[in-house]
């Protein structure tokens, strides 16, 4: 578990004084998977860099399973980072060292004995999928596996925290797919809180439980996916599911946008708005998965004019919210801003 209160991170030189994070409240349950977005320069990787405390915070609490890491000695806060595994975009592994050899480091540092490292970094191995591959130098594998062996000396440890810094970035999309399931699926084997630091929304979807979206060195949106999703007034959410170009509305059809706000829309829901309304509707795009057992989408449908006034009552009758499509904010056009006040109330 990890809980960040009021954490805050400027640097400061003689001539200038950036505020990188500023009183950032967030935490992690234990075996979530909880992501941060934001542009670059956001702060981001200074956020997770405090989290291991890599970096100093100037003030804030950092408390990782209970303990305050901000008030310990540097003797306990050594101890108290191998409960927090790292992982970043380069995978930081020793050319000259085999895969094995890299997974052990952590392990040589503690001086555990040499048959226990040899168990433990052939278990650790295995775990991500490269027993077969522990003679091999980093050279010698594709990114994915690179990044794998990284998870496993991450792992080695066997930290309750993983910070992962941008460690899909970079990756083809079926590696990135394959570093997505390992994370997963050592988030429910191990209980681990996973903090994973992305600029890349496709990902958020695929792996996170809750996303913050960070501007400025301050979380301005959070929540978790599907209920971001589920919010039509979200910029978070938007950004997650982008509308794409839908097909052209018959003539003399006005355009909608529906997405799914509630748990519970039909599955035959397009039969049924046009019985609603007693009216021909006209599917013109859609998108529509699931995620984490829930259903979320949306879809841009045509109705005759003559019956668009009542869509937004028998949509919302069926769970989905009802915009004209000409209410859009164009879909390469930026986010929606946040008004000061708004931002108060979303960090609060
Ligand atoms: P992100 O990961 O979101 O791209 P970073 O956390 O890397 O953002 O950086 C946030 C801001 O902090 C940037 O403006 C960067 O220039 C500044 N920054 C990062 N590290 C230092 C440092 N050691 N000294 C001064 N400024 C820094």
């Amino acid at each position: 578990m990890i809980s960040l209160e009021q954490l805050t991170k400027v640097y400061e030189t003689s001539s200038s004084r950036t505020t990188v994070l500023d009183r950032v409240d967030f935490s992690v349950a234990s075996a979530e998977i909880a992501a941060v977005v934001g542009p670059s320069g956001a702060g981001k990787s200074t956020l997770a860099q405090c989290v291991g405390l890599l970096e100093r915070p100037t003030s804030g609490s950092v408390v990782v399973n209970g303990d305050d890491l901000t008030r310990l000695g540097e003797r306990d806060l050594r101890v108290a980072r191998r409960r927090i595994g790292t992982v970043f975009q380069s995978d930081g592994l020793f050319g000259r060292r085999t895969a094995a050899q890299n997974v052990a480091l952590p392990l040589e540092y503690l001086g555990v004995t040499t048959a226990e490292k040899k168990r433990r970094v052939a278990e650790l191995l295995d775990r991500v999928g490269l027993g077969h591959r522990a003679d091999a130098r980093p050279h010698e594998l594709s990114g994915g596996q690179r990044q794998r062996v990284g998870i496993a000396r991450a792992l080695a440890l066997r930290p309750s925290v993983l910070l992962s810094d941008e460690a899909t970035s970079g990756l083809d999309p079926a590696s990135t797919a394959s570093i997505v399931a390992l994370l997963r699926e050592l988030r429910d084997d191990l209980g681990l809180s996973i903090l994973f630091v992305t600029h890349e929304m496709d990902t958020v979807l695929q792996i996170a439980d809750s996303v913050a979206r960070l501007d400025h060195g301050r979380i301005v949106e959070r929540g978790r996916v599907v209920d971001l999703l589920r919010d039509p007034s979200s910029a978070l959410g938007a950004a997650l599911r982008p509308a794409r170009p839908a097909a052209a509305a018959p003539a003399g059809a006005t355009t909608w946008r529906l997405d799914y706000v509630s748990a519970d829309v039909p599955s035959d829901w397009p039969t049924a708005l046009g019985s609603a309304l007693a009216s021909a509707v006209s599917l013109l795009g859609a998108s529509i998965e699931t995620l984490g057992g829930a259903t979320v989408g949306h879809a841009t449908v045509a109705v005759p004019e003559a019956v668009a006034h009542r869509v937004p009552e028998v949509a919302a009758a069926l769970g989905l919210g009802a915009r004209p499509h000409d209410a859009l904010v164009p879909v390469s056009g930026p986010p929606a801003p946040v008004t000061p006040d708004a931002e108060k109330e979303l960090v609060r």
